[in-house]
């Protein structure tokens, strides 16, 4: 087995604290990587706390990872030793049924590895994540960095960016497009990116006034406070596409009131509790339509990657010692992060 360090949680209450474990020896078809920075994500804290009801502990999270190859299997063929790669929310899946087939691995049938908390499809073991050293992962769930890109800010990437890359590219977000995106956190300061590198117009709708300049510095052509109605009766069916990125519960409606005939609103936020209930009225009479997305298949994401490269698009991040990872938490919690918190593994304290 070989020896790691972590930051786990021992149960849901308690702040996160350092932990010793064992990952699994190198597959013939493994790569073992040396972890240099993580993002935090807040399905990371819903899970630290069992907001989803899910948690097995001690859990490690981080799935927004980016390290060195330092070792591969000998049927390892296209990663080399010494690159910089990445890991997102999977590790493994069935690679079998239709939608693996189809490299939508997120929704793989017989139910993806998740990169913590999940459990290893061999052993039954259940993964730990990148808030650790090292990482041991199959070759095929591990994502080539572009050059060019910062590493720290390039973590991010790893499930900010292809969560919300991806349904921009599903329902076909271009130049015509009129863009409402939900919520200015990690996944929705990546969002306003992505729109506008696809030359969509972007409204952006915050709870949050201080943080009006910065979503326009980011991009966003309009930002509406959500809480003032008069700016949200302004923006009546005035968008195509609306991506809702809030992990709370909140009433749905006067943001599907901005959607023209024929818009979209999809969400990929995940609270902890539901929303309240809508009225299928406001489908109905517009044709408008309510639909998910789950972050994206491998491919997919080492498309989102490449793209990055090109556009030279990253992350805005805040480069933390593990130490300070609960007050990290809390922040994320109040919304006081611009946009995502990446911990730096250096950090870490020595075995
Ligand atoms: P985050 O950085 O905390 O950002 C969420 C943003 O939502 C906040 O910055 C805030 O923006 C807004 N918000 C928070 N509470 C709100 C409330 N009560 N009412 C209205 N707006 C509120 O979180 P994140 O990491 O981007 O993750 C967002 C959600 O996506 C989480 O639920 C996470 O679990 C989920 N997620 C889903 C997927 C997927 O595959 N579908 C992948 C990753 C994460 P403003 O201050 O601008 O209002
Ligand atoms: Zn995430």
């Amino acid at each position: 087995m070989v020896k790691s360090i972590g930051y786990a949680a021992l149960n849901s209450k308690d702040p996160l604290s350092t932990f010793n474990f064992e990952r699994r020896c190198l597959r013939e078809n493994d790569i073992f990587i040396e972890i240099l920075y993580c993002g935090v994500c807040h399905s990371d804290i819903f899970q630290v706390k069992n907001g989803w009801k899910k948690s097995i502990y001690p859990l490690v999270p981080g799935h927004e990872i980016i390290g060195l190859v330092k070792e591969v299997g000998p049927k390892v063929k296209k990663i080399r030793k010494g690159e910089a790669v990445g890991v997102g929310v999977l590790v493994d899946s069935c690679m079998n049924c239709r939608n693996c087939k189809e490299d939508l691995e997120q929704y793989c049938e017989s139910g993806p590895v998740s990169t913590y908390n999940g459990k290893d499809y061999e052993t039954g073991e259940i993964t730990y994540g990148g808030y650790s050293n090292n990482i041991i992962v199959r070759e095929e769930f591990v994502l080539k960095i572009p050059k060019n890109l910062n590493l720290a800010a390039a973590a991010p990437l790893l499930c900010a960016g292809i969560t919300t890359y991806s349904p921009l590219n599903h329902w076909n977000v271009g130049s015509e497009s009129r863009v409402g995106i939900i919520g200015l956190g990690g996944l929705g300061h990546m969002a306003i990116k992505f729109a506008k590198a696809k030359g969509a117009s972007v409204t952006l709708f915050t709870t949050s006034e201080n943080k009006i300049e910065s979503a326009k510095q980011l991009g966003a052509d309009e930002v509406i406070l959500s809480k003032n109605n008069s700016e949200m009766e302004g923006k009546q069916k005035a968008l195509d596409f609306i991506l809702n990125t809030v992990g709370a519960p909140i009433d749905l409606t006067p943001y599907l009131n901005c959607l023209s005939r024929d818009g979209v609103m999809v969400v990929v936020g995940l609270p902890d509790k539901q929303h309240p209930a809508i009225s299928l009225d406001n489908l109905v009479f517009h044709r408008r339509s309510l639909a998910g997305s789950l972050i994206g298949g491998i491919k997919e994401t080492q498309e989102m990657l490449n793209f990055c490269g090109k556009h030279k698009i990253v992350s805005n991040i805040e480069l933390i010692n593990i130490e300070n990872i609960n007050e990290a938490f809390e922040r994320t919690e109040k919304g006081d992060v611009q946009y995502r918190f990446v911990i730096d593994m250096k950090s870490l304290p020595n075995k």
